[in-house]
């Protein structure tokens, strides 16, 4: 595994455009078939009213947007959706809630059930849940999950500017934690938040420096969604998308790079060009938990003009074993020390202002 000083991965990513994609296309053969996406299905079991502040979310309560939030799945409600991706031709299925932390409760009993419904069906099976101790990282483990996702979003030094209730040290404990418990970790980046390119190599940094590092590393461009403190953010342009992915696919050539949200304002073409950087993997399904994602049968269009091939279920590691230990809830004696960071952002505090007057006028005329 190599050893990237920030001036290498600088280097990289400053190459110029086509060179950089050859270079990328070049380490993507190496270690995987071209041919192969995975296609995940990202599944929001529980929408909208999150306490956190990250200022490109529109699930967060603070903010005023046009989001249907719901209470938590049922089960059976989750193995439907991860039968239909499965038929569709999806191998792995990502589970999102829009919660802080995970608590001892009975959600979480619920969401360990619905992960060990959709290992036994074959799929491999993610979870977005928030911070999360090496206990529940345990249980989840045990009731069969593959992978935890986890994102930095962007480097330390910038993350402060989109984010102000929780610190970038919480981020890293919980991936610890997941690591802890066996599990693989899925951790990636969102790039448009106004962050600069040294923001984008300094995040690659932080990964390339982990032990291992992250099996899988979603890139996401911005959907700026009005309502939220980004809400005036330009497009991020399809040649940043292009050479973050290849930068990405060079610097961790062992993870699979997700080429993620965004993807609706990106053409064919485009597209293209990010699976020739080495992404592999794709999120499909008309929704991305809250934003818009292409449909399932334009994607399948697109691979079969590409000539691409949907990857089965587990070509990278094994099946995780259910253990019927993850019904226990052991009296942890983990202390829980997530941080409530003591500054604020100021378009956060603004958007917030905000949302909090337009819900004052609509409860009005609801009178
Ligand atoms: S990104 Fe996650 S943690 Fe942040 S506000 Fe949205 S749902 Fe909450």
């Amino acid at each position: 595994m190599n050893t990237w000083t920030k001036e290498d991965i600088r280097e990289v990513y400053n190459k110029p455009l086509l060179e950089l994609l050859y270079q990328a296309a070049t380490v993507h053969r190496k270690h995987n078939d071209p041919r192969e996406v995975q296609i995940s299905k990202l599944v929001s079991i529980k929408t909208d009213g999150c306490p956190e502040d990250c200022g490109y979310c529109p699930q967060a309560a603070r903010y005023h947007t046009d989001i249907n939030g719901n209470s938590l799945m049922s089960v059976e409600e989750v193995k439907g959706h991860a039968q239909e991706a499965k038929d569709m031709g999806s191998s792995r299925v990502c589970m999102g809630a829009a919660w802080r932390n995970v608590k001892d409760d009975a959600d979480f009993d619920q969401v360990l059930e619905m992960v060990k419904s959709v290992n036994q069906m074959d799929m491999e099976v993610c979870c977005t849940l928030g911070m999360l101790t090496e206990n529940q990282a345990r249980r989840l483990a045990d009731a069969g999950l593959y992978a935890y996702n986890h994102n930095l979003d962007t480097s330390e030094e910038y993350y402060k500017e989109v984010i102000s209730t929780r610190g970038y040290e919480d981020r890293l404990q919980t991936i610890e934690n997941a690591r802890k418990a066996d599990l693989t970790v899925c951790s990636g980046g969102i790039i448009g938040l106004g962050e600069k390119d040294e923001d984008r190599i300094s995040m690659l940094y932080t990964y390339s420096l982990m032990r291992p590092q992250p099996e899988s590393v979603p890139i996401n461009a911005l959907v700026a969604v009005e309502g939220t403190p980004l809400e005036e953010q330009n497009p991020v342009p399809i040649w940043d998308m292009i050479r973050m992915i290849a930068t990405t696919r060079i610097v961790l050539e062992h993870s699979a790079v997700r080429l993620s949200a965004g993807r609706t304002e990106m053409s064919d073409e485009g597209q293209a060009l990010c699976f020739m950087a080495g992404a592999n993997s794709i999120f499909a399904g008309d929704k991305l938990l809250t934003t818009p994602n292409p449909e399932f049968n334009n994607d399948l269009a697109l691979f079969n003009k590409l000539g691409l091939v949907p990857m089965k279920a587990y070509k990278k590691g094994d099946k995780p074993k259910i253990n019927e230990a993850y019904k226990e809830s052991p009296e942890s004696k983990e202390k829980i020390k997530w941080s409530r960071p003591e500054h604020k952002i100021e378009r956060n505090e603004a958007a917030k202002q905000k949302g909090k007057k337009v819900r004052k006028v609509t409860s009005v005329k609801e009178l």
